[in-house]
């Protein structure tokens, strides 16, 4: 039987305004090599400026894995050749990061949870952009400079559950922070994934492979288990020491597969040397004290939502795994409905209608108004089946009004006492022996008059009025 070891690296890019060591702009989608200057062009003589911001937001991740902050942190040059990094260089951050030893806590669907320790974090310029057509080769410098934050791992993950959990987590809390836009898609997220196997009991580390730049969950666990299999077939084909070699790998979406891309450089290859261009970095106690405030995370919102509103622990963790959804259901208790309406209406009405590229953001039914139709279902104005309906008409006409619907879908309900003691007498009259053998003893008889009064009153009668009033009535 196998262990898997699994660390990852997540590289963040921090939505400050300005690049790290520049001041050019970090837009997204900007027409090639605008946004550039001297400094994140490597042009001889052009001196870099550390940004304060992507400290700053360096330490609010810091605070939010309670990690230690170093007050003192350099940044080295780690030297490498690559067409889109103009200066033949990074400029990122080794010995001494910017954030140290911290932790992490992944919570499993069974209610356990299991802590996974966070090395580092470190500050880092991003590199450029190659792109290759047909006939050429284009470089976009764009991106170079922009700033990154990078957050390494321990290898304290046994399977691909395990690191999804763990980046959804991490994705989470940098949204929560503000601190980026976490878009995977345009790789403002993206995370190298270190895999190993040993034989269970072992304590040792084994050779490791990287999969370099994954930007999709689905994608990341797919390369996992690949990679797992290839390791563990090595080992029980009895060439696990020559057929896994210390490399980046990369994954093939398309073939399901990893392939290899190039052999690792060790730490040593890239000859790391302090940058003479920039002095350490300093964090005044003041700074840490001001930069340390951060918004309220993902765990501490679970807990409140179960204590101030009732809900289950479950469904505040499906709320809380994304700042969107949560910020959503806060709207909605504004209006005042109950927690456990809020929801039900949110993660089972609502998310249950939405079709391919609908999400919450451009939802055609928002929070005030979801929450008004559950507000109606709480005074009685519609039965929960009549506000079913109403939901659907509003997500193919978002613009009517919810009266309006209840109005023109003829949904609402009668729970005006006049009105249906008006059809409960009716009913009782016209089952004069009935109402005797009821009040003789059959009790199963009530069953009979609330259908009757329902059906009479066409389904628009108050449910819970009747009930009321043909107790009274019947007394
Ligand atoms: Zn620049
Ligand atoms: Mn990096």
């Amino acid at each position: 039987m196998f262990e898997v070891i699994i660390g990852l690296e997540v590289h963040v890019q921090l939505n400050t305004n300005s690049k790290l060591f520049c001041s050019c702009a970090t837009s997204f989608g900007e027409e090639p090599n605008t946004n550039v200057c001297p400094t994140c062009l490597g042009l001889p003589g052009a001196l870099p400026v550390l940004n304060k911001e992507a400290v700053h937001k360096a330490i609010m991740l810091g605070t939010a894995l309670n990690s230690q902050i170093n007050q003192k942190s350099i940044f080295n040059r780690k030297n490498y050749f690559y067409p889109d990094l103009p200066n033949g260089y990074q400029i990122s951050q080794f010995e001494v990061p910017v954030v140290g030893l911290g932790e992490l806590t992944i919570d499993f669907p069974d209610g356990s949870s299991k802590k996974i320790g966070v090395t580092r974090a470190h500050l880092e310029n991003d590199a450029g952009k190659s792109i290759h057509t047909a006939s050429s080769s284009q470089v976009d410098l764009n991106r170079a400079g922009t700033p990154l934050l990078e957050i390494v791992s321990e290898p304290d993950m046994r399977n691909a559950e395990e690191a999804i959990l763990y980046l959804k987590k991490l994705h989470s809390i940098v949204r929560y922070l503000g601190i980026s836009d976490a878009n995977m898609q345009e790789g403002s997220f993206r995370c190298d994934v270190n895999v190993s196997i040993r034989p269970k009991g072992d304590t040792n580390l084994n050779t490791r492979c990287e999969i370099k730049n994954m930007n999709s969950f689905k994608f990341i666990e797919k390369a996992i288990h690949y990679e797992v299999n290839r390791h563990i077939e090595a080992w029980e084909d009895g060439i696990h020491s020559t057929e896994i070699v210390q490399e980046t790998r990369l994954f093939d979406p398309e073939r399901g597969e990893t392939r290899s891309m190039r052999g690792k450089e060790d730490a040593a290859d890239y000859r790391y040397f302090p940058d003479p261009d920039l002095l350490p970095v300093i964090i005044t106690d003041e700074m840490l004290e001001k930069y340390s405030q951060i918004p309220e995370l993902p765990d501490e919102k679970k807990e409140r939502y179960v204590k101030d509103f009732g809900i289950k622990e479950y469904d505040a963790s499906v709320i809380t795994s994304s700042l969107e959804m949560a910020l959503f259901f806060e709207k909605m208790i504004e209006e005042g409905i109950s927690g456990k309406n809020a929801v039900t209406w949110l993660t089972v009405e609502l998310l249950g209608r939405f079709k391919e590229g609908i999400t919450l953001s451009n939802s055609p039914v928002q929070a005030k108004k979801l929450a008004n139709i559950v507000k109606a279902i709480e005074d009685g104005t519609i039965s929960g089946k009549a506000a079913k309906e109403v939901l659907d008409f509003l997500m193919e006409t978002p613009d009517m009004e919810i009266d309006a619907v209840i109005e023109k879908l003829g949904l609402k309900q009668v729970s005006d006492d006049g009105a249906i003691l008006e059809i409960i007498d009716g009913i009782l009259a016209a089952n004069q022996d009935k109402v005797e053998q009821y009040k003789s003893g059959k009790d199963k008889l009530f069953g009979f008059f609330v259908g009757q009064t329902m059906k009479a009153s066409k389904g628009s009668a108050n449910p819970q009025k009747v009930n009321e009033l043909l107790k009274a009535k019947l007394s």
